[in-house]
């Protein structure tokens, strides 16, 4: 039988350089992600691929700010959707022409996705998620009054607008995206954590002004398909120990225990690896088989048991 993974393609991956952004950019990098997961999809995987979308969200918002004068402001939940649709776009047309080069009979589709978060978060009582351009105090002082908006000074480079980060709890088009790996397809799903909402008194759904850990809602996402494998792509081969330092020592397998001690001894930055690690925890303490950290170009030889760390119960 087919195993299926669930494939995370970080931010990085989409914007190789800060000079190179543009959408054509963006392209020519997902292309690059894409080839070596059509190389995955080729050794006969079913693979469910998610996305960042951290740049591509800010590059709306600083669209929607040059243009107040003019045009309404996009909310983040509609951001979200505005990415998944145009990242989703992009690894669908990268898919197809890989696939065409390969001769694979595969199609990809994106499913826009709502993940469903708790509104007793404890997250949305201390939001900590900057987001958007940096702003003076003045700015930021009138954000907050006429907006509503949370707004921090960020460790002397300005002001910024923080939202809340709460976990992912389910996925609302599970069982659409499970009916089209069933059918066959490359889902695309989840984009940049998926969409966050939550549920009213009457259970309709509310778009939330929030921002969910793309590492999270994947792991989540993994349980919730009963993934063999989750798959964590992002810019470095390998998980380290004491990362950049003289010390360092770069680690090609972890059991759950370890991935905790090492997580709890710090040596998983906050921003970056810190949710990465944590995100396998969970999908391992879930049920989760087997979960593999490397980058895009090394996936092949990771899947051949040559590189990249993986994490086992
Ligand atoms: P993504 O966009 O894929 O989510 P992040 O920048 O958030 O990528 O996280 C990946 C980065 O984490 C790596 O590029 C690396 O610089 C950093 N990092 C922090 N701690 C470690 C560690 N212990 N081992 C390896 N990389 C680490
Ligand atoms: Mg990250």
């Amino acid at each position: 039988m087919t195993k299926l993974a669930v494939v995370a393609v970080g931010g990085n991956s989409l914007i190789l350089d800060e000079t190179k952004r543009a959408v054509q950019d963006q392209y020519t990098a997902a292309w690059e992600s894409m080839k070596h997961i059509a190389g995955m999809i080729q050794s006969g995987w079913a693979v469910v691929v998610t996305h960042g979308n951290g740049p591509q969200v800010g590059f709306i918002l600083r669209r929607s700010e040059l243009s107040r004068h003019e045009l309404h402001e996009v909310p983040l939940d509609s951001c979200g959707a505005d990415t998944q649709g145009a990242i989703g776009y992009m690894f669908q047309k990268a898919l197809r022409n890989e696939f065409k080069r390969r001769n694979l009979k595969k199609e990809a589709v994106t499913v826009v996705t709502q993940v469903l978060v708790d509104r007793n978060d404890p997250a949305f009582q201390s939001p900590s998620k900057p987001i958007g351009s940096f702003m003076d105090e003045t700015t930021a002082t009138q954000k907050r009054d006429s907006e509503g908006w949370n707004v921090v000074e960020d460790a002397g480079r300005g002001w910024r607008r923080v939202v809340a980060s709460p976990l992912p709890k389910q996925i609302i088009e599970r069982a659409a995206i499970e009916n089209l790996i069933r059918a066959g397809f490359v889902v695309i799903s989840t984009g940049g954590g998926g969409i966050p909402v939550i549920e009213d008194e009457s259970g309709d759904l509310i778009g939330m002004e929030a921002v969910i850990d793309k590492d999270f809602a994947s792991s989540l996402l993994a349980n919730s398909i009963q993934a063999d494998l989750f798959v964590i792509s992002t810019a470095v081969e390998k998980v380290a120990l004491n990362y950049n330092r003289p010390s360092q020592q770069w680690l090609d397998k972890l059991t759950l225990a370890e991935a905790r001690r090492y997580q709890a001894e710090g040596h998983f930055a906050k921003g970056s690896m810190g949710p990465k690690i944590q995100a396998v925890i969970w999908y391992l303490e879930r049920g989760g088989k087997q979960a593999l950290i490397t980058n895009p170009e090394n996936i092949g030889r990771a899947l051949a048991g040559e590189t990249g760390t993986w994490i086992v119960p």
